[in-house]
């Protein structure tokens, strides 16, 4: 099977490797080994299963034909993902990353890379040019994110992408929220694409799972060194369970997003909102930029209610949506950013980012977009 010339959607669905080859089975088994056989004593593909495994190989070669890449790696979440990517810096490098970054990413270089000589200067990147600013001797990466989360504000990608080629620089982007379906990374010149498969990847909040992808050899060869050795590769039968969610991205995301649209017009027009911030939104900032490398706005809204009073009695209200720090699943998640996912940052640098106490992020499901509507008009009244 050509996968390179097939679309998305059919890649989707049988991901370099549909079935068991050896039984013909419809689905690749999840092979539970430590450790393989060497016929006639000698190594065959597979010697030890940190180094590899058929479950784990459907998934990783998936990551890569869907961004094209050379290469994907799976790892135990998207964190372990981002540790791994992250591992190609060395001590006394520097990183730029911007300063509404993912709150567990935020944790990880202000508490994990310091103590390993690797320093980060945060900066708004939105402004390309607040990035060439930023750029040190030292400075050997930009880890970007976009749309950022939760105000959605968007980096130009190609913009940092001409950054990193003309100072020599890696350039490491988090995907999670637009996947490779809305948002191909590697294709707009993008040296790391990263996901945390825990969301729309994976898709049922039933599994953490990190997948790293790059259309460099040179670097795929170090990433490849570097997944056995820091040994956090994700387990067989959550590979299964990645594959599976993998399988209907387009359906749920599709769902999703729909559900998204009819959502974020509903909230814009509701007296209790302050604020909806969308990439759909004609007047988001970044959304030409947003449309120019991505397909889609995404499944993901977030709003702020005129009174952050009304936080307490919307979340005791709503009976729909899972109330929690995640996003990306079949079930609406309804997340309180400013106690939940970005909990690690301080509440100074919080307000200063304009994530106030009375914003909501909600990512849409694939219920009934007019039941969710029903639910939240409802902890609104
Ligand atoms: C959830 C998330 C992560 C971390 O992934 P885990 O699987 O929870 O470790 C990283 N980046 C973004 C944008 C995320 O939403």
């Amino acid at each position: 099977m050509n996968s390179k010339k097939l679309r998305a959607a059919t890649v989707l669905v049988h991901q370099g490797r549909d079935r068991d080859p050896s039984t013909g089975a419809a689905n690749i088994p999840v092979y539970l080994s430590s450790t393989y056989h060497h016929f006639e004593g000698r190594a065959g593909a597979y010697d030890y299963a940190r180094s590899g495994n058929p479950s784990r190989d459907q998934v990783e070669e998936a990551i890569a034909l869907l961004e094209g890449g050379v290469r994907g790696f799976a790892y135990a979440s998207g964190m372990a993902a981002i540790g791994g990517a992250l591992s190609l810096l060395k001590s006394g490098d520097h990183l730029i990353a911007p300063d509404d970054l993912y709150g567990g990413t935020y944790r990880y270089l202000t508490l994990v890379l310091p103590q390993q000589g690797i320093e980060t200067t945060f900066v708004d990147m939105t402004d390309p040019q607040q990035v060439e600013d930023a750029v040190r001797p030292q400075t050997r990466a930009l880890f970007l994110e976009t749309p950022s989360n939760p105000l959605f504000k968007i980096t130009d990608l190609r913009a940092m992408v001409d950054i990193a080629r003309r100072r020599g620089l890696l350039t490491l982007l988090d995907n999670t929220f637009m996947t490779p379906l809305l948002q191909p990374a590697l294709p707009l010149g993008i040296g790391v694409a990263i996901h945390s498969a825990t969301k729309f990847l994976g898709g049922h909040s039933d599994l953490l799972a990190g997948l790293v992808t790059t259309a460099d050899e040179d670097l795929a060869n170090r990433l490849k060194r570097h997944h056995n050795a820091l040994g956090a590769a994700l387990p067989p039968f959550d590979c299964f369970l990645l594959a599976r969610g993998i399988k209907t991205l387009k359906v749920r995301l599709e769902a999703a997003q729909n559900g998204a649209l009819l959502l974020c017009e509903r909230l814009a027009n509701h007296p209790a909102v302050a604020k909806v911030y969308y990439p759909q939104l004609n007047d988001h900032p970044g959304r030409d930029v947003h449309f120019s490398q991505a397909t889609g706005p995404g499944a993901v809204i977030s709003f702020e209610l005129k009174d952050h009073k009304q936080v307490r009695p919307l979340l005791e209200t709503v009976k729909l949506p899972i109330i929690a720090p995640s996003l990306g699943g079949v079930e609406t998640i309804l997340t309180h950013c400013w106690s939940m996912s970005h909990a690690a940052i301080p509440a100074s640098v919080k307000n200063e980012l304009g994530i106030r106490e009375s914003l909501l992020r909600i990512s849409v499901g694939i219920e009934d977009p007019e039941d969710l509507w029903d639910d939240l008009a409802q902890g609104l009244r």
